[in-house]
């Protein structure tokens, strides 16, 4: 196992759609991608990370809200595909390429999720609270989306200000 680089916005991989991972892409690679990537997330001290985060530009991510607490919160989605939303929650969200931010975010509050795990099976599952956002926020991720683009429009202008002074401080490496 080793640990990845996790690029930071504006990185261009943040902002593009990542690629479908196709039928022959199941296999020894990948499982050592997301070992990695499981790794990566726990290290940065995140609840999930997405592929394009550690830039490699495909449709799969990791997460984790237990933080490494309870095995069965651990999940890999690939192709994940967001089939249902529900309800609202706004609440406090944070990712790894914004190293600093955290800022309030209204997500919804349930979504069913459909997906293939890593022997290729489609599954369907059902999220609400925290793993819901987090599940929203990484799928975001795997279609070129950043969470500055969810915000409201005065928190993006403050996040974006926040974000040029660490830059200058050399806090925010690209
Ligand atoms: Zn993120």
């Amino acid at each position: 196992m080793s640990l990845l680089k996790i690029v930071h916005y504006p990185e261009k991989v943040l902002l593009e759609v990542g690629k479908p991972l196709m039928e022959d892409e199941f296999n020894e690679d990948l499982k050592q991608l997301v070992e990695d990537m499981f790794e990566t997330m726990y290290d940065a001290g995140g609840v999930g990370l997405a592929a394009p985060q550690v830039a490699v530009s495909k449709r799969l991510f990791v997460m984790d809200c237990s933080g490494g607490e309870d095995e069965t919160q651990k999940f890999t989605l690939i192709n994940p595909e967001i089939i249902h939303i529900e309800g609202e929650q706004y609440g406090d969200e944070g990712c790894l390429s914004f190293p600093g931010i955290y800022t309030k975010v209204k997500r919804e509050m349930r979504t069913v999720v459909r997906f293939q795990n890593l022997k290729g099976e489609t599954q369907e599952m059902d999220f609400e609270d925290l793993p819901a956002r987090c599940v929203l926020h990484e799928t975001d991720h795997c279609d070129g989306i950043v969470f500055l683009d969810k915000m409201s429009p005065l928190k993006r202008e403050l996040s974006k200000r926040k974000i040029k002074k660490l830059q200058k401080t050399g806090k925010w490496d690209l």
